[in-house]
């Protein structure tokens, strides 16, 4: 039986009582709520894979976040900027379908990216549109297959005539990858940013692309079996030409809480978190298919050049989440042992809520701490 039909009873997964889900994993939703949540996501994602292991006796293909977040010194410096404190010399895992830590971080930078090239494109009179291309999905549908199909049509159009016209009004463009899971199954789909040269035929360039969704949804049905509708298989949203920031934004959907329970495609999977807590064996299973599936699935693509032009230098999914991003200075130390044992029982954020109720009092800057 493949590991994901297993379900979470079998495994034997425990869940603390008097936990609701989401609003159970986010306790500090007064301070930081969101940096709150993301920690307490990772601390299931952790679980789960920890579970995995003991259970099915073979490491999950997530089993790193179980070290994300762990101490590489003797001590965690924590740092501040006068507001918020976060721990610095933690490792990361840098998973960002998997990790909500990892992948908020990763996302906020991929958005200054992304912007940063929208930007210079923009100043230099370029033009910018977004194109979602879909598949028609259902709720017995795996992931890998849909997840396929949406790849291999995306990598055999990219041989195409319809995409070598396009892109012949192109400086560039970058795709985005996402997944959503709702009522009707999984739904994986993708962005693609178009870079427009200054001076093109809008209409020359929309019926271009009216071409290229004709042969998206017929590669979809070669892939897999469905085609998707006209209306929604290759969507075009036309940005203006002060958008690069709106752009970059939606591109890379910086908030991962974003997709809430009632947005129309479906939810976010880390949203799948909360019901694990809450011991939810579909979810759990949900989960793991998730996991596995988008293994290797690259959230963000740039085309050669792009961000070069834009005096950015690309960095990968690990280098991101391993950079020390926000200035900021030392304000207290935690021993490694102590911070072990609060990321094993997912209190670490406490920890920096702590700090930042002492900071809004004004009791720091520095103060050498052990235990709180
Ligand atoms: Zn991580």
């Amino acid at each position: 039986m493949p590991i994901s039909q297993i379900s979470s009873a079998e495994r034997g997964f425990s869940v603390s009582a008097g936990q609701a889900g989401d609003a159970g994993l986010s306790r500090n939703t007064t301070h930081n709520g969101r940096r709150a949540l993301r920690v307490a996501r990772r601390h299931v994602v952790a679980r789960v894979a920890r579970n995995e292991f003991k259970s099915v006796g073979m490491r999950s293909s997530f089993d790193r976040v179980c070290y994300c977040g762990m101490p590489v010194g003797p001590e965690i410096p924590v740092m501040s900027d006068g507001f918020s404190c976060w721990p610095s010399g933690v490792t990361s895992c840098g998973l960002i379908w998997v990790c909500p830590v990892c992948a908020a971080k990763i996302k906020a930078r991929r958005a200054l990216q992304i912007e940063a090239a929208t930007s210079a494109h923009i100043a230099a009179g370029g033009t910018l549109a977004m194109m979602t291309m879909t598949v028609r999905h259902a709720r017995v549908m795996p992931l890998v297959d849909v997840l396929r199909a949406v790849r291999e049509a995306w990598a055999r159009l990219a041989r195409l005539k319809s995409w070598r016209d396009v892109k012949q009004f192109l400086e560039g463009q970058v795709r985005a990858l996402e997944v959503t899971v709702g009522e009707n199954g999984w739904h994986p789909h993708q962005h693609v940013l178009l870079f427009a040269s200054a001076g093109v035929d809008v209409g020359e360039l929309n019926t271009l692309l009216t071409a290229l969704g004709a042969d998206w949804r017929r590669l979809v049905f070669k892939f897999l079996g469905v085609a998707p509708s006209v209306e929604r298989g290759v969507h075009l949203l036309e940005f203006g030409m002060d958008s690069a920031s709106i752009a970059a934004g939606y591109l890379s959907k910086v908030a991962n809480e974003i997709s809430g329970p009632n947005a129309k495609a479906g939810r976010d999977p880390f949203s799948l978190l909360g019901d694990i807590d809450q011991g939810d064996a579909l979810a759990y299973a949900r989960w793991i298919e998730y996991a596995d599936g988008m293994k290797g699935a690259r959230a963000f693509g740039f085309s050669q050049g792009l961000l070069a032009r834009a005096g950015v230098v690309d960095m990968t999914d690990e280098e991101i989440a391993a950079a020390d991003s926000a200035a900021g200075g030392v304000v207290a130390y935690i021993q490694a042992e102590d911070w072990v044992k609060a990321l094993r029982a997912g209190t670490t954020d406490d920890w920096m809520c702590e700090f930042e109720l002492v900071m809004s009092q004004g009791l720091l800057p520095f103060l050498e701490v052990s235990d709180v």
